[in-house]
């Protein structure tokens, strides 16, 4: 087996090795992390694929609860472009029967 060289720090690691010994994933599809307990990931360059979501029952319903109340700012904020939007656009279409008239 040929000796596989770490491209972070300069370490030769046998071929079969999945991390370096400074930490760094050599084999990007062995790159299966779990992190914090929430989800399970591949990690292949910079591309990030979720696989899979194991949360406990009531982590899933404060996560929810949480989404939810962040969309309420969400949609205050839609809802402010939507007004303005439509502001400019009747502004625009009185302004335009204006110089028809
Ligand atoms: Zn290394």
């Amino acid at each position: 087996m040929a000796a596989v060289k770490c491209p972070h720090c300069g370490l030769y690691n046998p071929s079969d090795a999945e991390r370096c010994d400074c930490g760094y994933a050599l084999s990007p599809s062995m790159g299966r992390a779990r992190v914090s307990g929430i989800a399970s990931v591949s990690l292949v360059a910079s591309e990030v694929t979720v696989v899979d979501i194991k949360m406990p029952f009531g982590s899933m319903v404060a996560f929810m609860v949480k989404w939810a109340l962040a969309s309420i700012p969400a949609f205050l904020i839609l809802l402010l472009l939507g007004v303005v939007a439509t502001a400019a656009f009747s502004t625009a279409l009185a302004a335009a029967f204006h110089f028809a008239k």
